[in-house]
């Protein structure tokens, strides 16, 4: 490959998902006595989630795991075992004062599972916006154990949402292993959480400008990378070329797989690329999603976002990663510190499928 950008040479990107080390136990987690035997454990933590939303603890740093007491609710998922260095440091020096179980049964290691709590239609939304971690907001501002432990909890709970019958017979489905498969007691069908591929890509020209669209959805001033779904019997290469060529009219003669990010609204996997093309000049938005494109130097690109001209996806999105890998380093906002102006759990109920939407989308 005839290299234009030192991006497409660079390392994995860098994203605020990746980088834990959570064990998911998948043998243990099949064990129909499992879940049960997790939650009697004195240093087992739960993580109640609604929508992409956990609570924060009390000093605001970390979201809130809990100790496991009481009955096992209905519907709880195992996530994993997560070693207890990368846990809060009160936690961990909590855990470590413990019993004598805790450490016999997962040395260094605490088992977290997520519960899910439901939609609190009275609760005063501006103060959720201060009192939670919102996935979609915040995952850059979270430890990476912490953010994986989110994302997977806000997946596979969405997933069981929108999964309580059988696809085969249409009977009420069980849960079992732990929370990760729904049997039918009629038919005997399995079902599996799901997740859809969809390629973002960060295009660029011979120069090494890059080529970033505003989306009609969006307001003017914002930029991202393109974005969508790859579609039955096509590849990931394919459906790059095609996304590209349909919203921003030009053709990919290169392209390189960068990094993936679990973007669960409701079920993504963002499949992150750099693709070089030779006609920028034929560069035109589709105006049907795509309301205008435009090329950047990196000198633009930083000028423009810190005089607030143009407005970036938010950090903890893949589409960003990618902006500020073909950058060569962080892009300033004009604003340090902005937060969204309207509540987002409206959103976190769409099931839509344009996921557009949800990686530029945030209202900051
Ligand atoms: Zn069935």
């Amino acid at each position: 490959m005839h290299v234009v950008s030192p991006a497409l040479d660079e390392g994995p990107l860098a994203l605020p998902q990746t980088g834990h080390r959570i064990d998911r136990h998948d043998a243990d987690r099949q064990r129909e006595d499992w879940l049960a035997e997790v939650w009697r454990r004195p240093g087992t933590r739960v993580l109640r989630v609604t929508g992409d939303r956990v609570r924060r603890t009390a000093d605001g740093a970390r979201p809130a795991l809990e100790p496991a007491h009481g009955e096992l609710p209905v519907g709880t998922v195992y996530l994993g075992e997560v070693p207890a260095a990368d846990l809060a440091a009160d936690l961990a020096a909590d855990l470590a004062g413990a019993s004598d179980e805790v450490s016999a049964d997962a040395p260094g290691g605490v088992h977290v599972v997520a519960v899910e709590e439901p939609e609190d239609d009275h609760a005063d939304a501006a103060a959720d916006m201060v009192s939670t971690f919102m996935l979609r907001r915040d995952a850059a501002e979270l430890a990476a154990v912490d953010a994986g432990l989110l994302t997977q909890a806000v997946a596979i709970l969405a997933w069981h949402r929108g999964a309580p019958f059988c696809p085969a017979c249409g009977a009420a489905t069980e849960v079992r292993s732990s929370g990760w498969m729904r049997a039918c007691p009629q038919c005997g069908a399995q079902s599996f959480p799901r997740t859809d591929p969809a390629v973002i890509t960060a295009v660029v020209d011979r120069d090494d400008r890059l080529l970033l669209g505003s989306a009609v959805r969006w307001d003017a001033s914002r930029y991202s990378t393109f974005a969508g779904f790859v579609e039955a019997g096509e590849s990931v290469e394919q459906a790059v070329a095609r996304e590209v060529a349909e919203e921003a009219g030009v053709d990919v003669v290169e392209v390189r797989y960068l990094g993936s990010q679990s973007w669960p609204f409701p079920r993504s996997l963002m499949l992150g690329h750099l693709a070089v093309v030779d006609d920028a000049e034929r560069a035109v938005a589709d105006r049907d999603e795509i309301r205008h494109v435009r090329w950047f130097t990196r000198e633009e690109l930083a000028a423009e976002t810190a005089a607030g001209r143009i407005g970036l996806p938010p950090r903890s999105s893949i589409s960003r990663a990618l902006i500020e890998h073909w950058h060569g380093g962080r892009i300033e906002d004009a604003e340090p510190h902005p937060g969204p102006q309207t509540p987002v759990r409206d959103r976190d109920r769409d099931s839509s499928r344009d996921h557009r939407r949800d990686e530029g989308g945030d209202r900051r």
